[in-house]
């Protein structure tokens, strides 16, 4: 049987950029993928924004690793000219009461060490974007937009080239630990092999791989809960050249129905939150009325019939609705008998942010094995 030394499932953003973290010097990588090739699933379903370390609980590695890896992405991008641009952004008071709230949103980020962010005047805000309606805004200059696509095709280039092997439509159906190394299954038979190693990147299906590998999920709190986030678009573009964000909901699951802006300049609005029990994309046309909502507080001179019904992505949540936020995992299960099983779950946003330097974690926890 196949022999690897590290073996990463899941060929999204993480499992890519852990892959070529760990490859070269000798060491045999293996990345398996269900799908006919890398990125079909959340890596290509999110608004593709490096965000800036801005909201996350102080104290997380959600917040760590999202100021670590804006810095490490926007290095990777200038070295390997990954389309990218640090459009900035501004999260939008538009009631006299939400100022309070921006203030709240500084210093939460100051004590995450996100420390370049301003507040703009309305004067400020309407030179930056003359159809924004707010009283006052914070200004964050180190949040930008990258193109996903191009920085996986960069990562799993790289592993390759210093020697691991990307398969796709291979499905880890089975993983059985024999006290030294892990016999995968994929697709339910047709190829096994042996892995001394595992990182399970799987992203929507984590929770299942944990659980493949003989984990109580339930008892370790694994278990993933669907929250879908839709997306509109808008035509003719209000032709923002910053991406645009209200004062989040508080216990609301997201940032709140935002304008994003992709690198040919095209608007979309969302994600919006709505948690699922089945994973399905399509966007239902009725939700516009709610979006034309709230958008407007934003943007007045709105009109309903601009917004068409656009993408969707799914996040990988470990909290249900109303549940205080829950950090990402990403821990070796020695302690549960699994030693060298590298588990990534709840890689929900800013997942895409922290990629590399998530990568150099798993990177730091493996060490020990080789
Ligand atoms: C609506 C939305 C907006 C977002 N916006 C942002 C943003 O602007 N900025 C940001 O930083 N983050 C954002 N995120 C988060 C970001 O997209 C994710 O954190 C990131 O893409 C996760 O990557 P991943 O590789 O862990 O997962 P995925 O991309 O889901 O990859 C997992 C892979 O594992 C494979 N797989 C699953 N099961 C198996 C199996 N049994 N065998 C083999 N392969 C398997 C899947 O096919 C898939 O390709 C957003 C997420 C959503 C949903």
């Amino acid at each position: 049987m196949y022999q690897f030394d590290i073996t990463i499932i899941g060929a999204g953003v993480v499992g890519l950029a852990v892959a070529e973290e760990v490859s070269g010097k000798g060491k045999r990588v293996l990345v398996v993928e269900r799908n006919t090739t890398f990125g079909q699933e959340t890596s290509s379903r999110n608004s593709e924004v490096i965000h800036a370390g801005i909201y996350y609980t102080n104290g997380f590695l959600k917040a760590q690793l999202c100021r670590e890896g804006n810095r490490l992405l926007y290095e990777l991008c200038r070295e390997r000219s990954i389309p990218h641009r640090a459009t900035g952004k501004l999260i939008v008071a538009t009631e006299e009461k939400e100022i309070s709230e921006l203030l709240a949103i500084k210093e939460k980020a100051e004590r995450n060490g996100v420390d370049d962010l301003s507040f703009l005047s309305r004067k400020e805000i309407l030179q930056r974007e003359p159809s924004v309606k707010a009283v006052e805004a914070i200004f964050s200059p180190s949040t930008g937009i990258v193109d996903s696509h191009g920085l996986m095709r960069s990562f799993c280039h790289h592993a390759e080239a210093a020697g691991a092997t990307v398969v796709f439509r291979s499905e880890v159906t089975a993983i059985q630990y024999d006290g030294s190394s892990y016999e995968v299954e994929i697709n339910n038979g047709e190829y096994r092999f042996l892995s001394a190693i595992l990182v399970n990147c799987a992203g929507l299906h984590s929770d299942r791989i944990a659980k493949l590998a003989g984990l109580d999920i339930d008892a370790k709190d694994y278990r993933l809960k669907y929250c879908k986030g839709d997306y509109f678009s808008i035509s003719p573009s209000p032709g923002f050249r910053h991406l645009v964000y209200p004062v989040p909901v508080k216990n609301h699951a997201g940032l709140g129905v935002h304008a994003t802006i992709d690198l040919t300049g095209r608007v979309r609005f969302g994600p919006d939150v709505e948690y699922v029990s089945v994973l399905n994309y399509a966007v239902r046309e009725e939700k516009r009325e709610s979006f034309y909502r709230a958008i407007r507080s934003y943007l007045p001179s709105l009109r309903l019939e601009t917004l068409s019904p656009d993408m969707s992505g799914i996040r990988p949540k470990l909290q249900g609705p109303g549940e205080p936020e829950r950090d990402f995992v990403i821990a070796d299960e020695r302690e549960s008998g699994l030693p060298g099983l590298i588990n990534l779950i709840g890689i929900e946003s800013p997942g895409l942010t922290s990629c590399i330097a998530i990568a150099r974690r798993v990177h730091f926890l493996i060490q020990q094995y080789l």
